[in-house]
């Protein structure tokens, strides 16, 4: 099989003044997960790190204005598809139920469709997604790229979030929820201010996965009740495009009603 070559792996779209949304639009659909910048005062967040096929932190600094401030790297959860390059950064936040899974990955490690067991294969099915090729990625970073050189490398985290922390920028300021289901140590991050919400993998707008290992239907039915509560405008998930509350809402009542069934 011989893959085309990327022009470039990784993607930026400037959302707002502060924000900045980064894909691998090279990865399968199923593992494209969005990366967002949010530029603050004081310090700047990297919240997920995609896979970690090539380097991200030189890509995150040509982005931001001031590439000497603190960036503080904060992991939603500890998927191959949102931490792969969190060695890359010195301050590396994770819920602390998921610390030990970031420290030392066990999940899914590798590009290579025969390394995924065929359960999790027939979950990210039946969840919607196209079938996976031979491998995760659809083009090469560079001529010459080894897939089988890749593995999920991790890190150990330097400080925890959990529910009620928050995670403060100078202008703006982030409460920490827990929002377990899709994993148990799922975490999303509030603005008040601005009604805004970085839901990761607990919401997004695509086929939600509840049915892998370490997933809980009975959690994720409280994450949704907590989310139902929550004064948000804006969403933007873990994956794909971002969404308003009234959709959310749409997302919410879809997944209990088939949970119902
Ligand atoms: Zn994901
Ligand atoms: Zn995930």
């Amino acid at each position: 099989m011989t893959l085309p070559v990327a022009a470039a792996w990784y993607q930026a779209t400037r959302v707002d003044d502060a924000t900045t949304l980064i894909i691998e639009p090279h990865i399968h659909v199923l593992e494209q997960a969005n990366m967002w910048l949010v530029e603050g005062r004081d310090r700047d967040m990297i919240l997920d790190t995609g896979m970690g096929v090539v380097p991200l932190r030189p890509f995150i600094d040509s982005l931001r204005r001031d590439p000497e401030k603190p960036i503080i790297c904060v992991s939603s959860h500890t998927h191959i598809d949102h931490i792969g390059a969190v060695h890359e950064f010195e301050t590396r936040l994770v819920h602390p139920l998921e610390a030990d899974e970031m420290a030392a990955p066990s999940g899914l490690r590798t590009l290579f469709r025969r390394d995924m067991p065929e359960a999790l294969l027939q979950t990210f099915l039946d969840a919607g997604y196209p079938p996976i090729g031979e491998l995760l990625i659809e083009a090469l970073p560079y001529a010459g790229y080894d897939p089988s050189g890749y593995l999920l490398q991790g890190a150990p985290a330097t400080g925890l979030l959990k529910e009620g922390d928050s995670v403060d920028l100078g202008d703006r300021r982030y409460a920490v929820l827990h929002l377990p289901g899709h994993s148990p140590g799922g975490i999303g991050l509030f603005e008040a201010a601005t009604g805004t919400l970085f839901a990761a993998d607990a919401i997004y707008d695509g086929p939600l996965i509840y049915a892998g290992p370490s997933m809980s239907i009975a959690a994720y039915r409280k994450t949704f009740a907590k989310l139902r509560a929550l004064p948000v405008n804006l969403v933007h998930g873990g994956h794909d495009p971002s969404f308003d509350r009234d959709r959310m809402l749409e997302i919410i009542d879809h997944y209990e009603r088939l949970w119902a069934g």
